[in-house]
C-alpha cells in the first residue's frame, strides 16, 4: 500500500493536537492534514474533563501568576470563550460559574486587598467579598460545622457570575475535530489507534510509523503530552530537558457545598497551584478538591505500568536532574509539601489529612463529605531543564527548524490551547511558504 502523505501531520488527539488541526484547518491553505491519536477516541488523557480541574485559567485568581503571565494568559483564555461563543457552546460544555480567590488570616487578607490592586486595570469585573458579603454568595466558607463563624479574617476577590470559567476540555477538543473537518477542500483525516513509534527524517520530509501504517509528511507537530518529549529524544532532540510527571488527583463531595470555584493563595516556595474547589460540570456541580501534586514514575495515568520504561528514558537521568531533585529536597517546606502529597495518596490517611487541607476553604468538612476520586486526575507533564538546573513550571516546545515541532503542555495548556496553535500555525506556515489568514483568526477570536 503506498504510504499516505500530508502537508501536516499533528500527533496526540488531545485538546492541544484538537486545537492545531483545527486552526490549520480553518485558517490557512494547508491542504491535507492528519491527526494521528494512539488511542480509539480524543482526548481520553489529560484533556479529559475528569483529568483537570475545567477551569479557564484567565489570571483573574490564580495567585501564582504575576501581572505579566496574567496578561498573556487572558489573551489565550479569551480564545477558548470566543471559540466556544462563536459555535454556541455555551451551557453545553463552557459555563460561567461565580469564582474567587480567598485570603484567610491578616497576612493572606492584606496580600489579596494588594492584589485586588494590581490586577484591578487588567480585570476590571473583581470585587472584594468582604465576610459579611462571603457569608451570603459563599456560606461554606465562614461557618464552621457547629454553625459558629470562623475567627481568622477572611477575604474574597472575585466575581459573582457573567465570566466563562469552566469548560470541559475533553468536549471542546471533539468540536474542534468536529469543526476542522466540516472545512471544504481540505483533507482533514483523523486516525485512532495510530500510536506513532517511530519517526525518520528523510530529506526535506518526516516518514511516520503509526498503528503498522507509514505515514509522510511535510511538517510535524507532536502534542503527545509527557509522550512528546519520549518522541524528541529517541530523535535526538531537546535532550537537554528531562520529563517529571506529576499526577493530580481529586477529592470529591457527595453534594455541593460551594456555589462556584474557590482559590486559595499561592505559597510562594510550592511550585504547584494550591488546593482549590471546583465545581465539577460531570457531576452535577458537586464540589471537587484537588488537584494535589505526585511525582509519578509512569507517563500515563491508569494505563496499567506499561509507561514506565518510557518514564525512564524520558528522565534522561544524570547529574543535572540529580541536582534539580537536590535542591527540591533541601527546602524544609518543600519536602513537607512532598511527603504529605504522597501521604494524599495512602489508603486511610489519605482522606484524614486531606480533609484537614480543604477545611481551610471550607471548615465545616467532614471525612464522610469527600471521597478520594477513583480514576480522576491527570499527569502534567514537569519539564526539567538540565542546562540550567531548573523545574520548568510552564509549557515548553522543541523546535530544532526542520519541519517538525514538540509540545509539552503542563497546566494551563487546555486554556492555552489555541493560543499555542496559533503559534504553531505561524511556524508551519513560514517553513512551508504557506498562508496563515491571521487577520480572520484574530476577528474570530481575538479581538
Ligand atoms: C490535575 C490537573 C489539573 C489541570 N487543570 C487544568 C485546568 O483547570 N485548566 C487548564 O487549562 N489546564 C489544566 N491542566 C492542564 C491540562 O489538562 C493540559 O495542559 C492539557 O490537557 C494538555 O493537553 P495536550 O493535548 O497537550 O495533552 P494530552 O491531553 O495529554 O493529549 C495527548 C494525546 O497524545 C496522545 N499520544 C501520546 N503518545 C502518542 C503517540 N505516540 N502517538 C499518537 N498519539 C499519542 C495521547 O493518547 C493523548 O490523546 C490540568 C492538568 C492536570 C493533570
Amino acid at each position: 500500500m503506498a504510504n499516505k502523505h500530508y502537508e501536516v501531520i499533528v500527533i496526540g488527539g488531545g485538546i492541544s493536537g484538537a486545537a492545531l488541526f483545527y486552526e490549520l484547518a480553518k485558517y490557512t491553505d494547508v491542504k491535507s492534514i492528519a491527526l494521528l491519536e494512539k488511542y480509539d477516541a480524543l482526548s481520553t488523557l489529560n484533556s479529559n474533563g475528569t483529568s483537570n480541574s475545567q477551569t479557564i485559567h484567565c489570571g483573574d485568581i490564580e495567585t501564582n501568576y504575576t501581572v505579566e503571565k496574567a496578561k498573556s494568559v487572558k489573551r489565550t483564555a479569551k480564545m477558548v470563550e470566543k471559540y466556544c461563543l462563536q459555535y454556541g457552546y455555551e451551557n453545553k460544555f463552557m459555563f460561567a460559574h461565580q469564582k474567587m480567590a480567598i485570603g484567610v488570616g491578616d497576612d493572606e487578607v492584606n496580600y489579596m486587598r494588594k492584589r485586588h490592586e494590581d490586577f484591578k486595570e487588567l480585570f476590571p469585573y473583581l470585587e472584594i467579598f468582604e465576610k459579611e458579603k462571603l457569608k451570603e454568595i459563599e456560606p461554606k466558607l465562614i461557618f464552621d460545622e457547629h454553625g459558629n463563624e470562623r475567627p481568622e479574617k477572611i477575604l474574597g476577590v472575585g466575581v459573582e457570575g457573567g465570566q466563562w470559567s469552566t469548560v470541559d476540555f475533553g468536549k471542546m477538543s471533539e468540536s474542534l475535530v468536529e469543526n476542522a473537518q466540516k472545512v471544504e477542500n481540505t483533507i482533514t483525516d483523523v486516525f485512532f489507534n495510530a500510536q506513532v513509534t517511530s519517526i525518520k527524517q528523510i530529506g526535506k520530509k518526516h516518514e511516520l510509523v503509526a498503528g503498522g501504517e507509514t505515514y509522510t509528511a511535510d511538517f510535524v507537530v507532536v502534542n503527545a503530552g509527557a509522550h512528546s518529549l519520549y518522541l524528541a529524544h529517541r530523535m535526538g532532540h531537546g535532550t537537554n530537558y528531562g520529563c517529571l510527571p506529576m499526577a493530580g488527583s481529586f477529592y470529591v463531595t457527595t453534594k455541593k457545598i460551594l456555589n462556584g470555584k474557590v482559590y486559595m493563595v499561592q505559597h510562594p516556595k510550592l511550585p504547584f497551584a494550591a488546593l482549590h474547589g471546583d465545581p465539577d460540570i460531570l457531576l452535577n456541580g458537586f464540589t471537587r478538591f484537588g488537584p494535589t501534586a505526585l511525582a509519578l514514575p509512569k507517563l500515563e495515568r491508569y494505563h496499567g505500568n506499561s509507561t514506565v520504561i518510557d518514564f525512564i528514558r524520558t528522565l534522561r537521568f544524570d547529574a543535572n536532574i540529580a541536582k534539580i531533585f537536590k535542591d527540591l529536597l533541601v527546602d524544609s517546606d518543600i519536602r513537607s509539601y512532598i511527603l504529605r502529597n504522597f501521604m494524599f495518596e495512602v489508603p486511610y490517611i489519605n482522606k484524614r489529612l486531606f480533609v484537614k487541607d480543604a477545611r481551610k476553604i471550607v471548615p465545616s468538612l467532614q471525612l464522610e463529605d469527600i471521597e478520594y476520586a477513583d480514576g480522576f486526575g491527570g499527569v502534567r507533564p514537569q519539564v526539567l531543564d538540565k542546562e540550567n538546573q531548573k523545574l520548568m513550571l510552564g509549557e515548553a516546545s522543541v523546535n530544532p527548524g526542520t519541519g517538525i515541532i514538540f509540545n509539552m503542555t503542563p497546566s494551563p495548556g487546555a486554556t492555552s490551547c489555541l493560543g499555542n496553535a496559533e503559534r504553531d500555525t505561524k511556524l508551519v506556515c513560514e517553513h512551508l511558504g504557506k498562508v496563515f489568514d491571521h487577520e480572520k483568526f484574530c476577528k474570530d477570536l481575538v479581538d
